[in-house]
């Protein structure tokens, strides 16, 4: 096999690579480690002070900005007051422990990734950026706080109500995939023409239904090529960017669009099934957190299902996270190769496979070899040079 870099190209990329693998090595101690350091130090002042906080909007804040009536509905489903000292301890308590992470997201995210001539953003697109994204997770985590902690102050059986709510969810959060990236990128249908022609010519051949194929237009931010399905059924869109319009061929970019073709027709049962159990055995493992916290009075906590106990749960989480993402990245490789397979046998051109993965790769900087502990750690993509090695 021919190597995709030459010897002063590869030393680059591995450059580029070097300090990422640091982090990632760095991060799976220090992040349990700053969480416990948290739990010991920060839940109770921590407590105190959104406990202050959100009893002056109960009893009077939110009266005088005129939310009176949308306080009294909360304090109904929150079976009392507590619910605003509730959501302010946690948002206060993710900032917090996300504070580390702002310089050096900005780090990787910007300036890393413009000294490697990756990224052409401008530093202002990025912030917005990155506040778009945190605004996102402040609305979905009041939401999640809410929903769970108030659900659990209810009934005991909680966790599995909610954990039949949740594999609904997904469901539907699978579908709204394709709107989710308009909140960054313009994205504009591929106009008819040979190219449309014959990427909807390939979908059908391979059964898929779609809605639309789309150009998602990223090259004023990153120089990186991207293929990607979002959707499902009648919502599924195949997206494309003008980076991957520009720099493939006709015949690669229908080998990307066959690989993706590729995990529409794999069996989801079992991932679906055994995510839903994963979630459950979490679900559950959560109220044992409740009743503990209760019984032995871990932070001054008194009743079951109060909010200080949201950092033992993400301590919990994260744990958890280290234990099954190699297993999860492990059938995930499993089902990227599989995917392979079935692009090369749809569109039976398998140098138009190869040369799509060379180019991806070199546009994108992927590490051909990464180190070993990094690939057990849990990547979703086999090593590149190992996916040509198998095309080959
Ligand atoms: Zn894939």
């Amino acid at each position: 096999v021919e190597p995709i870099f030459t010897a002063t190209e590869l030393a680059e990329v591995k450059t580029y690579h070097a300090p990422k693998y640091a982090y990632s090595m760095l991060n799976t101690i220090l992040g349990p480690l700053v969480l416990l350091l948290m739990l010991r130090f920060v839940v109770r002042p921590l407590w105190s002070l959104s406990n202050r906080l959100g009893s002056a909007f109960e009893t009077g804040a939110a009266a005088r900005v005129g939310l009176q009536r949308l306080a009294a509905a909360a304090e109904t489903l929150w079976r009392g007051p507590g619910w605003a000292s509730a959501l302010v301890f946690s948002l206060l308590f993710f900032e917090l422990y996300g504070l580390v992470d702002v310089p050096v997201e900005i780090w990787f995210g910007y300036v890393h990734e413009h000294a490697h001539g990756l990224a052409r953003m401008a530093f202002g697109t990025f912030l917005l950026d990155m506040l778009k994204g945190h605004l996102v997770f402040v609305v979905a985590l009041g939401a999640l706080v809410f929903g769970l902690f108030g659900l659990a102050r209810r009934t005991p059986h909680w966790w599995w109500l909610l954990g039949v709510a949740a594999a609904m969810l997904m469901v539907v959060s699978t579908a709204l995939d394709p709107f989710r990236n308009r909140l960054y990128v313009e994205q504009t249908s591929l106009e008819p023409g040979e190219l449309r022609k014959r990427i909807v010519a390939l979908l059908n051949k391979a059964g898929v239904e779609f809605r639309d194929v789309v150009i998602e237009h990223t090259a004023s931010r990153t120089v990186r090529v991207q293929a990607y399905f979002a959707g499902t059924g009648v919502t599924r869109t195949i997206v494309l960017n003008d980076s991957l319009i520009a720099t493939f061929s006709t015949d690669e970019i229908l080998a990307s669009v066959a690989h993706e073709a590729g995990h529409v027709n794999e069996s989801r049962v079992l991932s679906r099934l055994g995510s839903s159990c994963v979630l459950l055995v979490f679900l559950w493992a959560i109220e044992r957190l409740f009743r503990w916290s209760a019984t032995h009075r871990w932070f001054g906590i008194q009743n079951r299902a109060d909010v200080r106990t949201l950092p033992l749960i993400v301590l919990f989480f994260a744990t958890g996270l280290l234990v099954g993402n190699p297993v999860s990245g492990a059938f995930s490789r499993q089902r990227e190769l599989a995917a392979d397979q079935y692009g090369i046998r749809l569109t039976g051109d398998a140098p138009a496979f190869r040369s799509m993965l060379r180019k991806a790769a070199r546009v994108n900087k992927m590490d051909p070899d990464p180190p070993r502990w990094v690939v057990i750690k849990g990547i979703s993509h086999p090593p590149i040079a190992q996916r040509i090695a198998l095309a080959q």
